[in-house]
């Protein structure tokens, strides 16, 4: 498994959005992902890992963008709908448009979650809980290791 640097992350994400919609990503193979991700953008958005909490770059960030998915390059939230709910991953009321993300339960803690996924490429992305602080009464609880940032 590759260790990317920063820079080089970040390459891989600018290719990713430009060529995005035009590859069947859902396809790709284990070894696909795991040349072309960060050790840990491969073990959250393919094994379903979550990232340490407050680690993530765009936990505490505010700018003004899209966030697209790390891995396929598709646009799923918008700064719009972020906010900081403390709980110190990256955290949105709502998806940029419909059919961006797809819901599973998930039984693998002692009480059920949603967690959500990428509709465009299947990465794990986090959960979603129905305690928003917004009128959407949502809040996506995303991994920020799953997120590349487009700025407006
Ligand atoms: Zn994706």
């Amino acid at each position: 498994m590759k260790h990317l640097t920063k820079e080089s992350s970040i390459e891989h994400l600018e290719k990713s959005k430009s060529s995005k919609n035009k590859e069947d990503w859902k396809s790709k193979s284990d070894e696909f992902w795991r040349e072309n991700l960060t050790e840990l953008q491969y073990q959250v958005t393919r094994k379903s890992d979550t990232e340490y909490p407050t680690t993530g770059f765009y936990d505490q960030f505010n700018e003004e963008g899209d966030y697209f998915c790390s891995c396929c390059g598709e646009i799923l939230f918008k700064s719009e709908s972020k906010f900081d709910a403390g709980c110190g991953w990256p955290s949105f009321d709502e998806v940029a448009a419909q059919g961006k993300i797809n819901y599973f339960e998930d039984h693998s803690l002692a009480r059920k979650r949603i967690e959500v996924k990428c509709a465009n490429c299947d990465a794990h992305l986090g959960h979603v809980f129905d305690d928003g602080p917004t009128s959407t009464g949502k809040r996506y609880c995303i991994n920020s290791v799953c997120l590349g940032f487009k700025k407006k």
